[in-house]
């Protein structure tokens, strides 16, 4: 009703035909002032005017100099607006950048040093975009501090990478035993401690292995976690005693153990001799084959296999898992690699900007993860994340960033 063509039906065929010609000028490319400044000289060209325009157009030597100089100033507005829109451009972006950092608790805000650092960074991932295609797209850039490569879920801790304990270590770690409420036969001690985080997802793990009716759980076993978290100074004594016996090729230096971390767990059989005071410890083929097929479900991998040990530098323990999460866990028991691997495939082959995030499929969902190194230059680091969805970032304990998203 309002349109006026629609009560004209006969007598406007042309100009509707017409109007889509429009579509081919591009009014999003603030990036490019020199073809929008170039377009007026178009307008100006009186031999593309068909119509006869406005007044008489008698071109006399002195006129025509004020049309040049018309020209030209019409010029010099258009490429001052130019420039002024691309200033609000980068201005924008900037400003993105600071409001994605006051979102996350981590982040430390308000040094014009990190600004600094995110803009250079987005300023270079502005110019080489789009590497490596449209996984580029929707993501956007937040500040963590660098001491951050220290703590997550795939922090690489071995003989080279010592854990970073942090001052709130004691909030970090759970009863295993009093969190879950129940399945005392499940923990050598009520003080066996585990970082908060995987506690849930063990006891589920246990739960199921048990209720998987394994033989052996039968007629006098009990499935027992008997180490979990430990001190610097427990894993000290642990190594000195363990030393004095020939057998550090298994225990690592204090300060170098997974164990501190909180994500790691030895599980054994416990079984009670017939004197009912002696105990042996042993993970019997039936549990192992059960932990090894069923673990990476709940996140966790073995963690020293046999034919790791030149890299893992620890002799093979079939006792020893470690909780990276499910995606992660997948990977790297498909692929028959160990955690120092796997942290170098996605720093040498998975790094944001210069290659393609890895894919892993778990659960029928699909993960992409990918590597961002730390500053160098600054104490804070601009990590690249998606602006929406499920996401975590966790530091290698090496050198930067792990990002895992849930597409
Ligand atoms: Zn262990």
């Amino acid at each position: 009703m309002n349109n006026n063509n629609y009560n004209r039906p006969t007598n406007r065929p042309v100009q509707n035909g017409a109007r889509p010609a429009q579509n081919g000028t591009r009014p999003t490319q603030n990036g490019r002032p020199v073809q929008n400044g170039a377009r007026p000289i178009q307008n100006g060209r009186p031999t593309q005017s068909p119509k006869p325009p406005k007044k008489k157009m008698r071109f006399h030597p002195n006129k025509d100099g004020i049309m040049a100089i018309i020209v030209l100033l019409l010029i010099v507005a258009i490429a001052i607006t130019v420039v002024v829109c691309v200033i609000k451009a980068i201005t924008n972006a900037i400003n993105s950048g600071k409001t994605d950092d006051t979102t996350v608790s981590t982040v430390d805000t308000s040094t014009t040093e990190i600004t600094t650092e995110a803009t250079t960074i987005l300023t270079d991932l502005a110019t080489t975009a789009p590497v490596v295609g449209a996984w580029n797209e929707g993501y956007v850039l937040q500040n963590y501090s660098n001491t951050k490569v220290n703590e997550g879920d795939l922090i690489l801790v071995n003989y080279n990478y010592e854990y970073t304990f942090p001052s709130t270590m004691e909030k970090k770690i759970d009863s295993l035993y009093h969190k879950e409420g129940h399945n005392s036969a499940y923990v050598l001690g009520t003080d066996t401690r585990l970082n908060t985080s995987i506690v849930h997802n063990l006891a589920q793990m246990l739960t199921a292995m048990k209720t998987a009716n394994i033989v052996t759980l039968s007629n006098g076993y009990n499935l027992q976690v008997a180490s979990g978290y430990r001190t610097y100074s427990y894993q000290n004594e642990l190594y000195n005693k363990a030393v004095a016996n020939g057998t550090e090729g298994y225990s690592a230096i204090a300060g170098h153990s997974e164990h501190h971390t909180g994500l790691a767990f030895d599980i054994k059989v416990f079984y009670k001799a017939a004197d009912g005071k002696t105990a042996t410890y042993d993970l019997r083929a039936a549990e192992q084959d059960w932990i090894l097929a069923n673990c990476a479900n709940y996140g966790f991998i073995l963690r020293y296999p046999a034919e790791k040990v030149d890299i893992t530098k620890i002799l093979e323990e079939s006792w020893h898992f470690r909780y990276v999460g499910v995606p992660h866990a997948k990977y790297i028991t498909e692929n028959a690699i160990c955690l120092e691997e796997y942290i170098d495939l996605l720093r040498e082959k998975h790094t944001y900007g210069k290659s393609e995030p890895l894919s892993v499929m778990a659960n029928a969902k699909e993960y992409l993860v990918y590597f961002v190194p730390a500053s160098v230059e600054s104490d804070v680091t601009a990590v690249t994340v998606p602006a929406s969805g499920s996401y975590t970032v966790s530091g290698n304990n090496v050198d930067g960033f792990i990002v895992t998203v849930e597409k």
